[in-house]
């Protein structure tokens, strides 16, 4: 029997699905010891500061990851961060393999003028501090606006607006953070318009998003009849099914009966951001107005600008870089998961950029961790431990984590939600030592 000693470096959903291929493919010959490094005292990565906080149902994946963080072979090393605390060559040194999996967390830039004015943030920082994520929570959020706009067609750009469109009561009984909830409550915002710069058949929403709209209570939600009607009859019958799916959930909301809510959500298609406006605040965002001719984004010319006091943009995200590990646009320079000439490997956004939903990372961790099992030819390392690198460092162990989150959840339960998130460091660290 040989037992590889294999880090994980990261404890998002990507990590924990490598954790769980290693586990499922471990043979005799083969064993695995799984150490999950997390530079956060909290593992569970975006099902904990990325997946909206009215979307409880997506989180019920963290009860997987518990299975596998129990599953008897798996150590949390949480508060150590790469490049902080150890380095990459450490890790390299004393793993038999070393597995990425610290996902996207850099928002892209629009690249326009303006775009660094006061009140224009990035969903990147925005998703996080209504999240309760630490290091976002002094964010400053200007909520004392009438318009907010909303830049991308993703399902992040949906989270963000919907989380600023929908009444605050709403979020009660969720686990968003309370100094989000508090914001939201005296939140001046009464509008807010998404802004797509292709048209409906070209957004990245997924159909589920999309068909959840109609249901918030006290939000008018509010599509263009003749662009959606414009964009089903473009792509026609052969469309693809996550596109026809997508525009017959658009053709709901088109076909409703009007509502008069005091709160709106607005989607406008075929308008593409140009420059932010203001003197030091955001004031403005000017749009080229765009049209689709033979299947192709043209530009016709007019400009759009619309009032607003907040931008928030949601584009996509790239990953940070880490020292002595290869980078190239926006990812780890990998081949599928593999990090040429070492014994590095990369999962999930961090390996192929931030697309696709969570269980995604399910069958891409372990069409890795296939890889990395045949890589394993020579015989396992006996090097250390990653304990004997940090002396004196404060790590926060399954068992401390185990603290935490059940402090959280004890709050919760006399508030009517599922947990109430510790938000600051030093009391994340407090409560994982607690008895
Ligand atoms: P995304 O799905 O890639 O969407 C990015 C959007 O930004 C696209 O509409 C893109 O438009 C637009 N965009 C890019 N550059 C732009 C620019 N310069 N100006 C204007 N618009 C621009 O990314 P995401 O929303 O960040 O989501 C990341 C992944 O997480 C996705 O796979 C998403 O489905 C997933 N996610 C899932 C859920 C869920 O399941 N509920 C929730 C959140 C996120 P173009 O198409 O024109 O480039």
């Amino acid at each position: 029997m040989s037992t590889y000693r294999i880090a994980i470096v990261g404890a998002g959903p990507a990590g924990y699905f490598a954790a769980q291929a290693l586990q499922n493919l471990a043979t005799p010959e083969k064993e695995f010891a799984i150490d999950m490094i997390e530079r956060l005292p909290t593992p569970w990565g975006l099902v904990r500061s990325g997946v909206a906080p009215d979307h409880p149902k997506i989180k019920t994946v963290s009860k997987v990851f518990e299975k596998i963080a129990t599953a008897g072979n798996f150590r949390l090393f949480g508060n150590v961060e790469l490049g902080r605390d150890i380095t990459t060559d450490q890790l390299v040194d004393i793993y038999d393999a070393v597995i990425v999996a610290t996902g996207s967390s850099l928002g892209k830039k629009l690249g326009i003028p303006g775009e660094d004015l006061h009140a224009s943030l990035s969903a990147a920082d925005f998703v996080p501090w209504y999240n309760a994520h630490p290091d976002y929570k002094d964010l400053e959020v200007p909520l004392d606006c009438e318009t907010a706009v909303v830049i991308g067609a993703g399902n992040v750009a949906m989270d963000v607006a919907r989380m600023l469109a929908l009444d605050p009561g709403e979020l009660d009984a969720t686990d968003t953070a309370h100094h989000a909830i508090d914001r939201f409550k005296t939140s001046k915002i009464r509008r807010v318009i998404l802004c797509a710069r292709r048209g409906p058949e070209h957004a990245a929403f997924t159909a589920p998003e999309l068909r959840e709209l109609p249901k918030l209570e006290h939000t008018n939600v509010i599509m263009n009849k003749a662009e959606v009607d414009a964009a089903i009859a473009r792509v026609g019958e052969n469309a693809e099914k996550d596109v026809k799916s997508n525009l017959s959930a658009m053709e709901l909301i088109t076909t409703r009966d009007e509502t008069f809510h005091d709160r709106t959500l607005e989607f406008k298609f075929l308008i593409a951001p140009t420059e932010v406006l203001g003197d030091v605040r955001t004031e403005a965002v000017v749009f080229a107005v765009n049209k689709v001719e033979d299947g192709k984004i043209v530009p016709t010319g007019e400009v759009e600008t619309i009032r607003c006091g907040l931008v928030i943009s949601a584009i996509g995200y790239s990953a940070e870089s880490i020292n002595g590990v290869p980078y190239k646009n926006g990812k780890i320079d990998n081949n599928e998961g593999r990090v040429e000439g070492t014994n590095i490997y990369a999962v999930g956004w961090a390996k192929r950029g931030p697309s696709g939903v969570i269980g995604t990372n399910k069958s891409d961790a372990s069409d890795v961790i296939k890889l990395l099992i045949e890589d394993l030819t020579n015989s396992p390392k006996k090097k250390g431990d990653i304990s004997s690198l940090l002396p004196g460092h404060e790590i926060v162990t399954q068992e401390g984590w185990e603290k935490i989150n059940a402090t959280e959840v004890t709050r919760g339960e006399t508030l009517g939600k599922p947990r109430v998130k510790a938000v600051d460091l030093a009391e994340l660290l407090y409560l994982a030592k607690s008895k």
